[in-house]
This record gives C-alpha cells, structure tokens and sequence, in this order.
C-alpha cells in the first residue's frame, strides 16, 4: 500500500494503490483541523501495520484487498454507501466539489422543459424556464428554484461564490455576476453531475 497526500487549507488530498493490482483510488477529504489530519494518518498507519500482522500470522492472508476497503474506513458507512450508489463524476462533484469538464455532460445543451433536482436528494434546484446558452460548456440558469445556498469559496486562490443544494449541501457549482441584465444579471454555472432532470416537471 502506498499513500500519497498532500494538505491545504485543512482539505486532504490522498491517492491510495497497490502496484500488485495496478488498482488507485483518489479523492479528496475535508478536515476542520490538523489535529483531523494527524488523525486520519494514525489511521492509516493502523491500518498498515494490522495489514502487516496479518500477513505474519497468515501467510495466505490476501495482500491484494482493495484500497476501497480503507476508503471505507476513511469516509465511513454513510458516505461509502453514497459513493457506491453514484456515478464516479457524480460523487467527486457533488461530494468533493469537483468541476465536470466543459461541453462534454448532459445537459448544458439541453432545451427540454421540465425541472432541474439535486441528484443526491431529489430537492428542486432549477426551472428550465430559466435556463439559457450562457456559451460557457456547463448548464446555466439566472435564478434558482426552490432553495439553494450560497457560500464564499476560496480555493485554487480565487475568490468565487460557490453554490450548494438547501436540502443536503450537495456541491451544484458556482455562482458569478455575469448572467443576462435583462433577467437577474446573475449566472449559477452548474455541474451536470449534480443533477437529475424531471422532462416535464411540475410545469
Ligand atoms: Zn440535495
């Protein structure tokens, strides 16, 4: 097992693989502290050195386990329950406040009429009726639906808004000044991957 991480801001970027099985698992965590940090190390070297006993005690103790294992001790019950009823991009998205890439997701085109949900909890987020081609790659809306939550968001050293579902805290995207004057002025850049269309909706 190797690990590799790296910490800014208290958030923890780690990378977990084993060269037997060429298998990787990367991802981000959020700690409040660096006493969360220090931690989450001590668990890995638990982890290691039980790993380590057991092959002593066993010889054909499987070394090839999945680094998906650990993760579940990383993230806990709840959260691998969650990662394993999404899509990869779904989860990093919503849950590691991860950006799809641009053009290529489902629906930054899309010019049906329905209502836009989180795709976590099912809350309405958006309207089609206020969608439109902001040219940006990514779905673009002037003004949300039902109840979504804006917070200041300084990571890569840039001072944005970021945008999170009411209902649960799913990370939606962010939010910028630069939407059409004839609406609100307002654009909420959202991530595909955070949502789930309703074709139809309420409407
Ligand atoms: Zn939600």
């Amino acid at each position: 097992m190797f690990i590799i991480f790296s910490s800014e801001n208290a958030e923890l970027t780690y990378c977990l693989f084993r060269v037997s099985k060429f298998e990787k698992v990367c991802g981000n965590i959020r700690l409040k502290d660096k006493i969360g940090i220090f931690a989450l190390l001590c668990i890995l070297c638990m982890v290691h050195i039980v790993e380590c006993h057991e092959i002593s005690l066993n010889p054909d103790f499987d070394t090839h386990q999945s680094p998906y294992d650990i993760l579940y001790i990383l993230e806990g019950e709840e959260k691998h329950k969650l990662r394993e009823s999404l899509s990869s991009l779904q989860f990093e998205v919503t849950q590691n406040d991860f950006t799809e890439p641009p053009y290529r997701n489902d629906y930054y085109d899309l010019k049906d009429k329905g209502d836009y949900k989180c795709v976590i909890c099912g809350h309405n987020l958006f309207k089609s009726d206020t969608k439109y081609d902001s040219g940006s790659g990514w779905p673009s809306f002037y003004e949300p639906d039902g109840e979504v939550v804006e917070r200041p968001d300084t990571s890569s050293n840039r001072n944005r808004t970021e945008v999170v579902c009411g209902n649960c805290g799913a990370h939606l995207g962010h939010l910028f000044k630069d939407g059409p004057e004839d609406k609100t002025g307002m654009r909420y850049c959202i991530n595909s991957a955070s949502l789930k269309f309703d074709k139809g909706g309420s409407e």
